[in-house]
């Protein structure tokens, strides 16, 4: 009886009755929203947002950052797993000098970081040659940091706070419509900043953009009770370590950090469960006893920007979160008693729609270090084992590549850009979106004082400022 009740009620339905669309309409009535006025708004207070609105404050801008979730730092504190990359790549070229490539705010925010105990430090990459250097970063305290950061920069920090549209003048962007428990409002400003990962803003104000759904999503959790140097050492004498790198790990300098397992070397059970839930073997710590970020994987049929689509993918993730919980429990010494002790809000996502600019990075420009007239930083890291930058150098990230097409007076930074999708995978990495961050909210801050749309900023006044704000170029 029982079974067959349960078997009967809506517990079980796959919400397909929901899913039809009434043929109704219903029309909202107008209603007279209140105004806010800044110099610049930045859009999603994310890995990248959280820069640039950072710059933009530093400007002397008056600066808003919108952000839906609780706090800021997004993917960074979500789904990344070591930050890739503040160095160039140095290590498989002998030879070549080490160098910090990425400063500036990224850098500033290690420090603080550092200060607190929440960092690996630069660790080093003992095995493994996609980077040289391991940044693992304590994904609560980055939080704390990023708004304690924002607020001392003077910014007004937005978190709750969701964008659902823009109000635009011809082809400028005249403000955006945001919603919060304190209700819906209007900010005005004079330049515009996307942050928000899906483009959200951009798509709101038009511009031309491509959903290539061509990434698996994840939602990569934290697991309590695990002891990594186990799993290391159970990999270790199988010659299975793919990836291992040293830093501080609970206060205690050379620890292993990362560490990339090869399953092939697993039984075939393990191997046959982990390729159904799509397991990535790389993971990374600053703690004993935590493994800060476990994924797997699930590839959507459907883009990342449909409702539906990703409320299943959701319930799917957390499935596989705990298939891969019994995994690590069955196979792994030291993990018999591990725990999920902390999942991502939603979904990870490596791109969803992707911006188009003036200016589109390809792949060659990444492996042929390429370099620009209107280069606003520089970069070395690929994340595709079988490409490098050449010759371990870094390439120029052109600031025509952060204008959206058609519209006056909007900047992009982060995952939204990009359409090749190897080139993508030296663009999207964390480090790579915050130093766009600090080129968009320092030429947003610069455009609006000056009252100037983006592509009328001259290149002289935005390097002058970058390099004031610590960003590295090469000579
Ligand atoms: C599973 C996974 C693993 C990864 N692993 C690595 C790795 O190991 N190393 C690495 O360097 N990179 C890694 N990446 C890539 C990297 O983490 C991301 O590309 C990068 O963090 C994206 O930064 P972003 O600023 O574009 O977006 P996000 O950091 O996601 O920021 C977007 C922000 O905008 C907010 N937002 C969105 N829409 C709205 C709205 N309408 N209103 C208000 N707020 C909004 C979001 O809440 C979010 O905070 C990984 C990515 C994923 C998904």
């Amino acid at each position: 009886m029982l079974g067959m009740g349960l078997m009967a009620g809506p517990a079980n339905s796959d919400q397909s009755t929901f899913h039809n669309v009434s043929e109704d309409y219903y029309e909202e009535p107008v209603k007279k929203l209140p105004v806010r006025k800044f110099d610049v708004v930045v859009a999603g207070g994310g890995t990248a947002g959280v820069v640039s609105a950072i710059a933009a404050a530093r400007q002397g801008a008056k600066t808003v950052l919108i952000e839906m979730k609780g706090y800021p730092g997004g993917t960074v504190t979500e789904g990344g797993t070591t930050l890739h990359s503040f160095f160039n790549n140095w290590k498989p070229f002998p030879g070549v000098k080490k160098r910090q490539v990425i400063r500036g705010i990224p850098n500033e925010i290690m420090e603080r970081l550092d200060k607190i105990g929440g960092w690996s430090g630069f660790g080093d990459m003992t095995v493994g040659h996609r980077d040289s250097t391991n940044t693992v970063i304590d994904t609560e305290l980055y939080k704390l940091v990023a708004f304690e950061m924002l607020v001392e920069a003077g910014v007004y920090v937005c978190v709750n706070t969701l964008l659902v549209g823009a109000i635009m003048d011809g082809s400028r962007i005249k403000g955006v419509i945001v919603e919060s428990r304190t209700g819906r409002e209007v900010f005005y400003a004079k330049s515009f900043v996307d942050c928000t990962a899906y483009g959200d803003l951009s798509f709101f104000a038009g511009a031309n953009y491509t959903e290539p759904n061509d990434y698996s999503v994840a939602n990569a959790f934290g697991m309590g009770n695990v002891d990594i140097d186990k799993i290391f050492k159970y990999f270790a004498d199988r010659d299975g370590i793919l990836e291992h790198a040293e830093g501080r790990r609970s206060g205690v300098e050379d620890m292993t950090i990362r560490v990339q397992g090869n399953f092939m070397v697993m039984p075939d059970d393990f191997r046959r469960e982990a390729k159904n839930i799509g397991l990535q073997s790389a993971t990374t710590t600053v703690y004993d006893n935590y493994l800060m970020f476990v994924k797997a994987n699930l590839k959507l049929s459907v883009s990342p920007t449909d409702r539906d689509a990703v409320a299943k993918a959701e319930l799917e993730l957390r499935k596989r979160q705990y298939k891969t919980l019994e995994l690590f429990r069955k196979y792994f010494p030291g993990c018999k008693k591990a725990f999920i002790a902390r999942t991502a809000p939603r979904l990870n996502i490596r791109r969803g729609r992707v911006i188009a600019c003036d200016y589109d990075i390809t792949h060659e420009d990444v492996i042929e270090a390429r370099h620009f007239d209107d280069d606003v930083f520089v970069y070395s890291y690929h994340d595709l084992f079988r490409f490098m930058v050449k010759g371990g150098g870094t390439y120029g990230i052109p600031y025509r590549a952060l204008i959206p097409k058609g519209i006056e007076n909007l900047l992009v930074s982060g995952m939204l850009i990009t359409t090749d999708k190897r080139a993508h995978m030296s663009t999207r990495n964390t480090v790579n979106c915050m130093g766009q961050g600090q080129a968009s909210g320092t030429a947003a801050a610069l455009c609006a004082m000056k009252n100037i749309g983006t592509r009328d900023l001259k290149y002289a006044d935005l390097k002058k400022a970058l390099l004031e704000g610590g960003v590295y170029f090469e000579s």
